[in-house]
């Protein structure tokens, strides 16, 4: 039996306080959308809701990949909901958002991997919120880039981000069915067509990467034209997903977060508590013209 790590004392989840908490958990109960902070129980909850930040997650809760790090649930994924881009655009409305992120499960069995599905959510919440800026979390589109990336590139938000989740050597075992050279790829291809359009990467440590490893993600990140990064502490969901193998010190994501500055990113958001959407509003604020 594997023994576990026992959680240091940063890995803390602040308790959620404030009006705005409980405005915005309402209206998610009367408009049924599925947002990660609730489902993935994101210690982040409480600061991203009274800020006016949520990620919902579109296109159903069933993923077509099995990445054992992750808690969303696998196999044969729903039908479209054709009404989601009007849903999910109404209550951005009514949570009063001034920042959305909106991601999906990976859709392997639809023709353009959801990118369509994607863009009709841009464009609705566009209609109904117009100062809200978008940032969408996109699946790796594999098989679909062509098709997906031109749709994206004609229906634009305001970040595009997509997670290389950890580094190469370790994608068998946390990112199976995906592949590191591909979602460079799409990263580097988008910023190529929208030059404007930052793109953003993240990744958790954490999952038996070293050190090194991370930097060399980082370089590949930059040589890729990325612009922000988010690096995170990998927390085991249940015991049946993959073990944490290390808590990285707070002194380290200080020093990694200096060396990303160094080698270019305008903007890097690395600690242990960081996730893909963290503030996501802040970390856009230095690349988005207002
Ligand atoms: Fe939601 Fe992301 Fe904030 Fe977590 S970090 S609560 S997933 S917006
Ligand atoms: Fe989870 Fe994304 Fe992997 Fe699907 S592709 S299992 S949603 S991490």
């Amino acid at each position: 039996l594997e023994e576990k790590i026992k959680k240091p004392a940063w890995i803390k989840a602040k308790i959620p306080t404030g009006k705005k908490f409980f405005e915005i958990k309402d209206i998610l109960r009367t408009q049924k959308m599925h947002t990660v902070c609730e489902e993935a129980s994101c210690p982040n909850i409480g600061e991203c809701f009274s800020y006016g930040t949520a990620t919902f997650m579109i296109m159903g809760d069933i993923c077509t990949r099995r990445c054992p790090f992750c808690d969303v649930g696998h196999g044969r994924p729903n039908e479209l909901d054709k009404d989601e881009p009007k849903n999910l655009a109404e209550s951005v409305a009514a949570m009063g958002l001034r920042y959305v992120v909106i991601t999906s499960v990976d859709r392997d069995d639809l023709r353009d991997g959801g990118a369509q599905h994607f863009a009709d959510c841009i464009n609705e919440i566009r209609k109904t919120s117009p100062n809200t800026k978008i940032e969408i979390l996109v699946p790796d589109f594999r098989g679909r880039l062509d098709i997906a990336l031109d749709i994206l590139a004609k229906n634009p938000p305001d970040v595009m981000n997509h997670n290389l989740e950890t580094h190469p050597r370790l994608y068998k075992q946390a990112r199976p069915g995906a592949d590191y050279k591909h979602s460079l790829e799409l990263l580097r291809r988008y910023r190529e067509m929208m030059p404007h359009i930052p793109t953003k990467s993240g990744i958790m440590v954490g999952l038996g990467e070293t050190d090194d490893e991370i930097r060399e993600i980082m370089r590949d990140m930059r040589a890729n034209n990325i612009e922000m990064i988010t690096v995170g502490q990998y927390l085991q969901p249940s015991n049946s997903h993959l073990p944490v193998l290390r808590y990285v010190t707070p002194e380290q994501f200080k020093q990694f977060e200096k060396e990303a500055y160094a080698m270019g990113f305008t903007n890097a958001a690395i600690g242990a508590m960081v996730r893909s959407s963290y503030h996501a509003d802040m970390q856009a604020h230095d690349v988005l013209e207002e």
